[in-house]
């Protein structure tokens, strides 16, 4: 390998490492560490990030780019070297246009809004969190300023999370789902509602853990590779392609937490478990976009695991965890509970039909705040108003409102919800794409094997990284672009049959 290249990468492998040092103190930060390490460990991760982004957008690493793109002209499109250089290149031009004083600015701000955000929602405080959401809008404009060229202040941040999108592009995807989501919410309300307090009878947490780590362990999660720990608001983390880890929460009076939101993190890092150990410590070791990475984690949680060939394998297994619970319900009013669909008032609680519409509220406000059409002062009333319209439903308070999630409160506005729809629309479309490859897929997950689902996956996806664009990524693996047919298609097949459609 030429010179330049290895000289590359051991700067990016050094920028990776101050990198994953700051991921682990983040991981540590949400699982184990005692409250008063909080301000000691926001330096900490500051400094290293710091020196991280100071290492990355070094001159020498923009002389390298530029020696080495002219060697590898002529090298394919589809080869390692000219994936790394593709990569590098986008991120090392995005990050030299952000003066690093307005990243210490951002960063410090943020900082300061996400820990008024957690005393805030619990007091349902929106005016205390108005002048800093004002600050993080003006924050949020001032970022898209950076990148001239893009036609509204929303594209840039979409495109640092979803490449090669923007607001037009995904308003047209969200514009066609909603108009066949919003009947087939009706048809299904005017049906029986489904019963799922068996759900809420008492489970223990010991036994919850240990049976998720099973289910996903039979999954394919490596814990040779990862390890799974306790924390508030679950995630998956990656310090090396051989060392990704999950989280998660129990909630010993509802069973769905736990056992799905494990599945749900498992999904994200079996895909970076997955990644070609080649990419090891450069920027392609991981998830191409915040959709596709969404795409895995759904595709386990709602396509295998909500699924009624999976229970048909574990359900027996779950009963014997818990007799005492669930020996009195059959397989059909269990897959029937863990499907229920009514409208709510919680995101993150929210059920395959309608957690899109949730997904299309945020970011309608959030494009609409950046515009200059919508003030901050008006976003609680705004957001009451859409939920009214689109569920039927008003909170009663901006802490189920407005409040909800920490995403406007800890990061930029803007960038940050779409990758949830794209993520489910596109989870049906690789499934698809899988299932037609290998027909006996459905069967073998009736059996609870899922050695051929995830070997297509880690062929078509996994093992890419981040050196295909979603585009290209869903053209080869699907044979063709982002389509919601699929995910329609699944939806009315499941639902119609659930709710007798
Ligand atoms: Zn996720």
């Amino acid at each position: 390998m030429p010179d330049k290249m290895l000289e590359l990468k051991k700067r990016l492998a050094e920028v990776d490492d101050l990198a994953s040092a700051s991921y682990l103190l983040g991981w540590d930060q949400q699982t184990h560490m005692p409250p008063g390490g909080a301000e000691a460990r926001g330096r900490q991760m500051a400094t290293l990030q710091r020196l991280a982004h100071e290492k990355f957008t070094d001159d020498a690493v923009g002389h390298l780019l530029d020696d080495l793109r002219a060697e590898y002209v002529d090298s394919p499109y589809a080869s390692d070297e000219a994936g790394l250089l593709r990569v590098v290149e986008r991120e090392y031009a995005r990050a030299t246009r952000i003066p690093s004083d307005f990243v210490a600015e951002v960063s410090s701000h943020i900082s300061a809004t996400f820990s008024a955000w957690t005393t805030a929602r619990a007091a349902n405080d929106f005016a205390a969190l108005r002048p800093g959401l004002e600050k993080t809008l003006e924050l949020s404009r001032g970022y898209a300023d950076y990148f001239p060229g893009y036609a509204e202040p929303i594209d840039p941040h979409i495109d640092n999370a979803d490449f090669g999108m923007n607001a037009v592009s995904i308003g047209d995807i969200f514009a066609q789902l909603r108009a066949q989501l919003v009947p087939l919410v009706q048809a299904i309300a005017e049906r029986p509602l489904a019963d799922d307090s068996v759900l809420r009878r008492r489970y223990p947490e010991a036994e919850q853990i240990a049976f998720g780590e099973a289910v996903v362990r039979q999954l394919g999660y490596d814990f040779s590779r990862g390890r799974q720990d306790k924390t508030f608001h679950p995630f998956a983390t990656k310090f090396s392609i051989n060392d990704v880890r999950i989280t998660t929460r129990v909630n010993e009076n509802f069973l769905n937490e736990a056992l799905f939101g494990t599945m749900h993190e498992a999904g994200h890092a079996m895909y970076e478990q997955g990644v070609a150990a080649a990419y090891e410590a450069t920027p392609l070791a991981s998830g191409t976009s915040a959709g596709v990475h969404e795409s895995q984690s759904r595709l386990w949680e709602n396509l295998v695991g909500r699924s009624r060939n999976f229970w048909e394998h574990f359900y027996a297994p779950l009963q014997s965890v818990f007799p005492a619970q669930l020996n009195d319900v059959s397989l059909d009013n269990f897959y029937a509970a863990i499907n229920k669909v009514q409208p709510s008032l919680i995101r993150v609680e929210a059920d395959e039909v309608t957690y899109n519409l949730h997904v299309m509220l945020r970011f309608d406000l959030e494009r609409a705040l950046l515009n200059g059409t919508l003030a901050v002062a008006d976003l609680p009333d705004a957001w009451n108003a859409r939920m009214q319209a689109d569920l039927g439903l008003t909170p009663p308070d901006d802490r189920d409102g407005v409040l909800q999630d920490v995403h406007w409160f800890g990061g930029f506005i803007g960038g940050a919800f779409q990758g949830y729809t794209l993520g489910n629309v596109m989870s049906a479309q690789f499934f698809a794409a899988a299932q037609s490859a290998h027909p006996p897929i459905p069967d073998q997950i009736r059996v609870g094997s899922f050695d051929t689902l995830r070997g297509w996956l880690t062929e078509n996806i996994y093992r890419h990284g981040k050196k295909f664009s979603t585009d290209e990524l869903l053209r080869q693996a699907t044979g063709g672009p982002l389509s919601i047919a699929p995910y329609m298609a699944y939806l009315r097949e499941k639902y119609g049959e659930l709710y007798g459609l």
